[in-house]
């Protein structure tokens, strides 16, 4: 069917699938207390319809799913939806992307529907700030659900992902990257984007991944490991050998020019960059009875309109037509 190649020349290989917008936590950074207005169940794509667009996506060169939300867990049967995306030819990376708190009930059917990576979001090991940020008193379920992932060898990396918020994450960063010393997961710091459905970021609450990186290395000096050339993060090793820490920096170091990703929302729209302020309808062709074809040419138009990069360092940056947790993050 040949690949699906964007308007830049970038081919893209890999995309995010949102399951549900509806979210268990309450991240300061992401949503407000009060959670958002959610989609209804119609709205949202069922497992067979979510299947369908995949393997068109499979066939024009797609190799990596990753499930996402809100929070992914929260979407009834979702290792049903990962055996049926692990038997599609084609997607050879399928992974999830969760807060963890359902982890210890679904690590094992999970593993044995086919998923085979996983990160796990994270932002504090201490039970008083981790109940502020995520207004969730739930440090203690995240950690088990990360101790029952760890007991299955298939799901590797396990990687611990940390939203970088000045004023709040310096404190985090000893015992976060002590955790990637201390256990076989990849700690990674994300900047924080302006994606929060409150409207309240500024360009000073982005703690850098050089910032971050600067602080472990106070106590742990690092060493960077090259990285495939699609990768988001930059990955560095612990120079004494005990373990691996990543830093994901779309603010301070973009890298829009090797983006490869696309999202599907969970109620059926592809989005072709995070900050997009247009989508492109799947659902209603779908559920109207579009043929693979008219659907696979939908994609394509659909791809061939990626934005160039985001803007969100551009004098009038415009934030993008839906908040984290709706688009899927
Ligand atoms: N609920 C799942 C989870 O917690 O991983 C999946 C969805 S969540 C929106 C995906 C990731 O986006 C989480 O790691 C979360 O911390 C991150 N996130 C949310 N809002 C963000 C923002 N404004 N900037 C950067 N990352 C953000």
């Amino acid at each position: 069917m040949g690949s699906l190649t964007d308007g830049w020349g970038r081919e893209i290989k890999s995309v995010r699938l949102s399951v549900t917008d509806k979210c268990n936590f309450r991240c300061r950074y992401c949503m407000p207390a009060e959670g958002l207005e959610w989609l209804g169940r119609d709205e949202l794509l069922s497992f067979e319809e979510t299947a369908r667009v995949v393997r068109l996506l499979a066939a024009m060169g797609i190799e990596e799913v990753r499930l996402t939300g809100g929070e992914p867990l929260a979407r009834r049967d979702l290792p049903v939806l990962v055996s049926m995306l692990a038997d599609i030819p084609g997607v050879t990376d399928l992974s999830l992307t969760t807060n963890g708190v359902l982890l210890d009930r679904f690590a094992g059917p999970l593993v044995a529907a086919g998923l085979r990576r996983l990160n796990v979001s994270l932002d504090s090991l201490s039970h008083v700030r981790f109940a502020e940020i995520t207004r969730r008193d739930a440090l203690d379920r995240v950690l088990a659900g990360l101790d029952e992932a760890e007991r299955y060898g298939e799901l590797r990396p396990i990687k611990v992902n940390c939203v970088g918020i000045r004023g709040f994450t310096e404190q985090e960063v000893p015992a976060l990257a002590e955790l990637a010393r201390r256990k076989p997961y990849v700690v990674r710091f994300i900047e924080f984007m302006p994606l929060d459905a409150e409207e309240r970021w500024a360009g000073d609450d982005v703690l850098t991944g050089a910032e971050i990186r600067a602080l472990i290395e106070e106590r742990w000096p690092l060493e960077e490991i090259p990285a495939k050339p699609s990768s988001t993060a930059r990955q560095f090793r612990f120079m004494d050998g005990a373990g691996e820490v990543g830093f994901v920096s779309p603010v301070s170091e973009p890298f829009c020019s090797s983006c490869d990703r696309i999202r599907l929302t969970a109620d059926g729209h592809l989005r072709t960059c995070l900050f997009s302020r247009r989508e492109w309808d799947l659902k209603t062709p779908l559920r109207e009875g579009a043929s693979d074809e008219e659907l696979s040419d939908l994609i394509r138009l659909a791809v061939r309109h990626k934005e160039l990069k985001h803007r969100i360092n551009d004098p009038g940056f415009v934030r993008a037509s839906r908040s984290m947790s709706q688009i899927g993050g």
